[in-house]
């Protein structure tokens, strides 16, 4: 490295040549430098992300997790804005100046209900509701690891741009990034990348649905319902036409569209007529403005509920998500680091790990040493069957992403299997793999400006005359969706 270095200064003490020409050159060993970096800190990031599980803090909760990352990055010398966007677990940590400026999503809100320790069976942690379900405690660290490398890089090697990673609570249902985006913190960005743990290694192909979602709030008049029933007019009757309705809805809506429901609220006891319910609904479909039809459908389904049960009916945006904008360029970009990065490994201990989990799927899947590969980006863009917030950043920003094998092949997200996956080294080994491939694809966006210039192209040829308007209006974040 070291010579590498004084060829690098010696070429720049006797040309004028901009930096990145020199820099573009010597990208193998700059990436080269950066696998030995962060192969030598995994123990680090194993230990911070295993806190992180620890905690297993819901969206706009994560005020441990959070804060743990913060601090990480305040000691590398990142400059730390926290609470942005009015989210007080929200942040946005900065480091160097000037263009380009690459953006790295970092996440770390668990999900409720999936209590699981580290251990190839279900078996609940102690003390605790919550789980890294979707793996975030891996997301936000992989990307805290990359941002701190490439400062590292930048520093070691005079090469000239800003790396933001942004600090982006609440995911799971709380459209953290929507707000962010409405707040204006990506416009600066030149290039966002993000990554998703996963049970297979994949640069993003796949799109994903457009969401919004709302509680619909029902107020109706109690009585007793036997002694006097037709004194009162029951909240979970409307809460019940409203479901009866939305379900005859689904022969008459797109069959690529997705609709579902909780009841959050139907009363308290069988012999009170509830004067109060609430159901929590989510519609998708991969384009954003058949999203919004739907929604209105729905919502004159409540309407008409309220109006023959003789109630009332209010509802409260919870998010709204736009599907996602890929790019083509920079998915080649991140396929090709990927690739020669290559997977994830097991142990003999972790594949016996593996199998076990394998044994509890109840349905077949890939072999254990599938984690090993990386999978080809497809031709046809088909659209996943979830929603991400990243949406949202990718209608402002040019945005690539990908997945690595963070969970034994053929776990599904939301799963016990791929809480305890993400406790153990099965989990920090795909975590690595994250870190390096974003790294990687930085260093590749901060030495060639074409490469940026030309994600930006697409970008704008994609987006079309498309006006970025968050589907969740103005509302104020949703801090307390998970109470
Ligand atoms: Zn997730």
């Amino acid at each position: 490295m070291k010579s590498f270095r004084l060829c690098l200064l010696l070429i720049c003490s006797f040309s004028t040549v901009n930096i990145y020409a020199q820099v573009k050159i010597n990208v193998a060993s700059l990436k080269a430098q950066a696998f030995n970096d962060l192969n030598a800190e995994k123990d680090h990031y194993k230990k911070i992300a295993l806190q992180i599980w620890d905690y297993s803090e819901l969206g706009y909760k994560e005020v441990k997790s959070s804060s743990l990352l913060q601090e990480e990055l305040k000691a590398q010398g990142f400059n730390v804005e926290p609470g942005v966007a009015g989210i007080p677990t929200a942040f946005v940590a900065t480091y160097g100046q000037g263009s380009p400026v690459i953006g790295i999503l970092a996440e770390y809100d668990a999900l409720p209900g999936l209590s699981q320790q580290a251990v190839p069976e279900k078996k609940p942690a102690d003390g605790r509701n919550s789980g890294h379900g979707c793996g975030h405690h891996l997301f936000g660290t992989a990307s805290v690891a990359a941002g701190i490398e490439l400062k590292k890089l930048m520093i070691k090697n005079g090469i000239k741009g800003t790396i933001k990673i942004f600090g982006c609570p609440a995911e799971e249902g709380g459209s953290g990034k929507v707000y962010m985006v409405r707040d204006g913190l990506f416009k600066d960005v030149d290039i966002a990348l993000h990554w998703h743990p996963a049970s297979e290694n994949r640069a993003d192909s796949d799109g994903a649905l457009a969401n919004k979602s709302a509680k619909f709030r029902f107020y109706g008049v109690s009585a007793h319902a036997s002694a006097s029933p037709e004194k009162g007019r029951s909240a979970l009757d409307a809460v019940e036409a409203m479901n009866y309705m939305t379900n005859m809805m689904r022969e008459h809506i797109p069959s690529s569209a997705r609709m579902h429901y909780v009841i959050t609220n139907g009363g308290k006891a069988p012999n009170i007529v509830p004067d109060y319910a609430e159901v929590y609904y989510y519609v998708r479909h991969p384009d954003k403005e058949e999203v919004v039809r739907l929604f209105d459908r729905i919502e004159k389904a409540a309407e008409g509920a309220a109006t023959g049960t003789g109630t009332t009916m209010k509802y409260e945006i919870i998010g709204g998500t736009h599907d996602l904008l890929l790019n083509k360029t920079l998915t080649a970009e991140v396929n090709n680091n990927l690739q020669k990065i290559g997977g994830v490994d097991y142990t003999d201990e972790e594949k016996a790990f593996g199998e076990k989990i394998r044994e509890s799927f109840g349905y077949p899947s890939p072999k254990v040493e599938e984690a090993r590969l990386i999978k080809s980006v497809t031709a046809e863009q088909n659209s996943s069957p979830g929603s991400t917030d990243v949406g949202d950043v990718s209608y402002n920003v040019p945005t690539a992403g990908f997945n690595t094998a963070t969970w034994v092949p053929g776990t599904s997200a939301h799963s016990w299997q791929a809480v305890a996956s993400g406790g153990t080294d099965i989990g920090i080994k795909g975590m690595m793999v994250a870190a390096k491939t974003l790294t990687a694809t930085a260093i590749d966006l901060l030495t060639n400006p074409a490469l940026i210039a030309k994600a930006k192209k697409e970008f704008l040829e994609a987006k079309g005359n498309y006006q970025y308007k968050a589907l969740l209006g103005d509302r104020a974040p949703a801090l307390n969706y998970r109470d």
